[in-house]
């Protein structure tokens, strides 16, 4: 199974050029945030597969109430894949603390605990010391990445630091997870 996954950036290969890509083995596609709604939908016109998402920290569109495709803090499956979306916001659109993060994780482990098999979490924030920045305002969550290691999905997905920041590699392999960043766009199998 093919997952398309995109964060952060536009590509105009899924808007202007994506009748020239060949993306019909594309099953379905993951944003983890930092992308406009417009965006989003076009993308799902266009290649005219299911769409899951989270929102970053700089998404502030209202979610509508039967939007299928909004996933934070729920666990889905989808076509038989097993996946966990984290989500960042306070209902204010606050970005959640370290403490905030960690309690909501507690919870959301809870409604976990009879599901033997995760597949892919998505964050738009990083784990901490797994492909995050330096600075405070690129850093990942120790929660999350302790969320990520208790899970041990085969994937963990995440943006919000762009790849053109620096000499950051796309894949990083910890324990049994691939931590990908999602970066403008990228493609997992599984
Ligand atoms: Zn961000």
């Amino acid at each position: 199974m093919k997952v398309l996954v995109i964060a952060d950036e536009e590509s105009k290969f899924l808007t202007e050029y994506y009748a020239e890509n060949d993306l019909g083995n594309i099953d379905f596609i993951l944003s983890v945030g930092d992308l406009p709604y417009s965006y989003l939908d076009t993308i799902r016109t266009n290649l005219k597969k299911p769409l899951f998402y989270i929102r970053g920290n700089h998404d502030t569109y209202k979610i509508g109430l039967f939007d299928k495709g909004f996933i934070e803090w729920k666990i889905v499956e989808i076509s038989g894949v097993r996946i966990i979306g984290i989500g960042c916001q306070h209902r204010n659109g606050q970005i959640l603390s370290e403490a905030e993060m960690r309690k909501k994780l507690k919870r959301l482990y809870r409604k976990k605990k009879h599901i033997t098999r995760v597949d892919i979490i998505i964050s738009h924030y990083p784990a901490a010391g797994i492909g995050d920045g330096q600075d405070a305002a690129h850093q990942g969550y120790q929660a999350i990445r302790d969320f990520v290691e208790k899970t041990q999905p085969m994937y963990f997905v995440y943006g919000h630091n762009h790849l053109n920041y620096g000499r950051k590699p796309r894949t990083i392999e910890s324990n049994k997870t691939k931590y990908v960043n999602a970066y403008e766009k990228a493609i997992i199998e599984i």
